[in-house]
């Protein structure tokens, strides 16, 4: 089968392209012929040697198809069946070995690229807005990166549950999609974010800001939430976070800081098929849109990579195999 594959760390150029053997499903296993992969930001942190995935290997842990062949001991699904995953290592490849525990039904109006993008940053949504700091009706919250595959679907989830969002985005063109996904306010990172903040909260400051841009926001991100405030550092798009003194988080209000995974949000079959389940329901009814802001041939994995690094990706984007 086509795959990619990474044998050192480095940049996008060690994405290469290769012919491998198809993987054999184990007992618990489904084969997935790929329809579309997720193409996530933490694929870049793995590629770069900043996580560490022992090499060679397969990159990408996203993606929906169709099930090829199931493991002996697989009860609830067949093959025909259109799933999708979030958590299948080695999914750049038109062939992946999905775990049956981590595989979601896909429902019929929710097209592949979607599917193979609703997951991960879905499901990420889901927790941050639902779990992490249960958005509250009334309150404002701040979502940096407001046009990026997390962003423009926690945008539309705090809108739905209520709440006024403020989002920082790059361009004109990344402003409008993050209107469209329902801010209320979109500024730039050279703005006075905390100021501007402050001022549409009669001085309060944010209820909640959920930051994956990390290093160049994270500042920001303290000066912008109200006393008793959360701050989801969830990412590091910009770079990692530099060690913090806790008495900043007293001088700051009494703020709560946490820095969380999606990993722990769906430990369970249970935890996982109510975070997936809405995201899917919600995109099958219309409640929420995903945006597949590009889709790249599989054998182009490295200009998808170069493109998402360089801030030129809106929404989510796929590989096509
Ligand atoms: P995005 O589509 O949001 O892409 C990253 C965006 O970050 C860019 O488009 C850019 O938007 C913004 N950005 C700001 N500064 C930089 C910079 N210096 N370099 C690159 N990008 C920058 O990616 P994802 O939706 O896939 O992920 C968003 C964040 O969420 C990532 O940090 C990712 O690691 C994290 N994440 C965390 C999860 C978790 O469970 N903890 C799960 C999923 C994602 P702009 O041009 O508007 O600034």
């Amino acid at each position: 089968m086509r795959a990619i594959q990474v044998n050192r760390n480095g940049g996008p150029e060690v994405l290469e392209p290769v012919e491998v053997n198809t993987p054999v499903p184990g007992e618990h296993d489904l084969l997935v012929r790929t329809e579309a992969i997720g193409i996530n930001y933490i694929d870049t942190y793995f590629r770069t040697g900043t996580y560490s995935r022992p090499l060679p290997y397969i990159p990408g842990d996203e993606g929906s198809g169709t099930v090829e062949a199931v493991g002996s001991a697989v009860t609830n699904f067949s093959i025909g069946d259109r799933v999708a995953w979030a958590a299948a290592p080695g999914s750049y490849a038109e062939f992946v070995c999905v775990p049956a525990a981590v595989a979601v039904s896909v429902p019929e109006e929710v097209s592949a690229p979607v599917a193979a993008s609703a997951l991960l940053q879905g499901m990420t949504a889901h927790y941050l807005a639902r779990s992490t700091y249960p958005i509250q009706q009334g309150d404002t919250i701040l979502v940096h990166a407001g046009a990026g595959g997390v962003g423009l679907l926690l945008t539309q989830m705090a809108v739905t549950l209520g709440a006024r969002v403020v989002t920082t985005v790059s361009t004109d063109a990344k402003e409008t999609l993050s209107r469209q996904a329902g801010a209320h306010e979109v500024l730039r990172y050279d703005d006075d974010i905390p100021s501007r903040v402050r001022a549409l909260t009669d001085g309060e400051g944010a209820a909640a800001v959920y930051d994956g841009v990390g290093a160049s926001t994270f500042d920001a991100s303290l000066a912008s939430t109200r006393i008793r405030g959360t701050v989801a550092l969830f990412g590091a798009a910009s770079g990692a976070v530099p060690p913090l003194d806790p008495q900043r988080l007293n001088s700051g209000g009494s703020l709560f800081l946490t820095r969380p995974s999606l990993v722990h949000h769906i430990r369970t079959r249970d935890e996982l098929e109510w975070r997936a389940g809405e995201v899917f329901g919600a995109l099958a009814d219309g409640s929420l849109t995903l945006r597949v802001g590009a889709e790249y041939p599989l054998a182009q994995a490295q200009t998808a990579h170069r493109d998402l690094e360089g801030r030129a990706t809106t929404g989510s984007i796929v590989l096509v195999p």
